[in-house]
């Protein structure tokens, strides 16, 4: 009987259906203690490892770099089933942040130094990483940062703070941001690989926030912080290409594991409402409820056909940049709408922490944020539409 539970899509691969139900398999296994340390605001590096020993992290970057190799669509799949199996929605965004803005530009930009020093690390579990471009006055606007890199004989100075970095009190390695030239908007801006024990760089203390709370997060300060050459990413200007490289990949990737989070809501919806009774009978009998659930069926699969399309069309060597931007809105959005349902359906259980149905909408509130507001992304998409 085909049922929404039914286990994988079924227009996919066999490679691709055993890839998925292979993560799936994983995720289930991984701890279940994520309601004491989403109120503790703890990242769990046990599972980080847990997960890079299993082929999470290095998912698509290529086999000679320490990675599973796999196409974009595979790693969306194999994403969309850690979200599903995994309740840490912190951990899979951690994950996420460190594979589309540290290891993808490395991967993508690297000199075959860079490559070799760093990417096998990020792979497997060994090194986390972190991107840092917002500034506390430059956040939409990305490219009116301030942060300075003052070219000097054998390197670059680096002067600034930056905020809300994913992974900064845990990572090894930040990608930071920088003007280096003359130039306005994306021009003039490069990007540097900067080791965390560098002299000149600190990282504040962990923020405390509304969701992803098992996702570390912190201010970066930089002062008179010397860098070598070597450690500039691609070309001295080329930081605006290499911030939208990891955008388009982040947009679309970090969307497919919110996919399976949202289907794994769903479920415990559906749950839900056959076993709880009111008025004498279940409350899935009441139409206001299952209808829900219904939406929250109909937003799992689109989300899931606008993620995927992204993933083919990047498979394809194609442009996306409109195309992650509408799965970035969509899917952030539904995810929302997703959660205050199932605190709905839930009625005053899911309004309790230990439920942890609130958790879920604390953590997708997220999304319509980070990777570019969905303002932001209607802005995108609107000039792709000409206007
Ligand atoms: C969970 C999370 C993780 C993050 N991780 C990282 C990270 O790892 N590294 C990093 O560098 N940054 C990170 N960020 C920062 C994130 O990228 C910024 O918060 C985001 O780009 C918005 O910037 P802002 O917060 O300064 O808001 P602002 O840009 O000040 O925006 C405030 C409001 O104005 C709207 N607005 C602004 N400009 C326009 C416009 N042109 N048109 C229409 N509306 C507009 C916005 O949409 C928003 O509603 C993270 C943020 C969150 C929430």
């Amino acid at each position: 009987m085909k049922t929404a539970t039914r286990p994988v899509i079924e227009w996919v691969t066999p490679e691709q259906a055993e890839h998925y139900e292979s993560v799936l398999g994983f995720a289930r296994t991984l701890p279940r203690d994520t309601l004491e340390r989403d109120r503790e605001e703890m990242f769990s590096r046990e599972a980080w490892n847990r997960c890079a020993e299993f082929g999470i992290q290095g998912m698509p970057i290529p086999a000679e770099f320490g990675g599973g190799g796999a196409d974009v669509v595979t790693t969306m799949l194999g994403l969309e089933a850690l979200g599903y199996g995994c309740d840490d929605a912190g951990l899979v965004f951690s994950i996420n942040a460190h594979m589309w803005t540290s290891e993808v530009p490395i991967w993508t930009f690297g000199t075959a130094q860079q490559r070799e020093r760093w990417l096998a690390g990020l792979c497997d579990g060994r090194f986390i990483g972190c991107h840092t471009i917002t500034e506390p006055g430059a956040g939409s606007d990305a490219f009116g940062m301030k942060s300075t890199a003052k070219p000097v004989p054998g390197g670059f100075v680096l002067n600034g703070s930056k905020t809300f970095i994913t992974n900064a009190p845990v990572a090894d390695l930040l990608i930071v941001f920088a003007r280096s030239g003359e130039g306005i908007g994306p021009y003039g801006i490069s990007a540097f690989l900067v080791e965390a024990a560098t002299k000149g760089l600190t990282v504040g203390g962990q923020l405390d926030k509304m969701g992803l709370r098992t996702s570390p997060m912190a201010e970066v300060f930089l002062e008179d912080c010397f860098v070598p050459s070597e450690a500039l990413l691609g070309g001295e200007g080329q930081g605006g290409e290499i911030f939208q490289t990891s955008m388009r990949w982040e947009r679309a990737c970090i969307m497919a594991s919110q996919v399976g989070t949202m289907r794994r809501t769903m479920e415990a919806c559906v749950t839900y409402a056959r076993e709880r009774r009111q008025f004498g009978k279940p409350i899935a009998k009441f139409e206001s409820v299952s209808d829900k659930i219904a939406n929250m069926k109909v937003a799992v699969d689109a989300a899931r056909a606008l993620v995927l399309r992204v993933g083919w069309l990047m498979d394809h060597g194609r442009d996306t940049m409109v195309e992650a931007a509408v799965a970035k809105t969509f899917v952030s959005e539904a995810a929302v709408r997703t959660h205050l349902d199932a605190v709905q359906v839930f009625g005053g259980y899911g309004y309790m922490t230990e439920y942890g149905i609130e958790r879920g909408l604390r953590d997708a509130v997220g999304g319509t944020i980070y990777s570019g507001t969905s303002e932001i992304q209607r802005r995108i998409i609107a000039r792709g539409l000409g206007l």
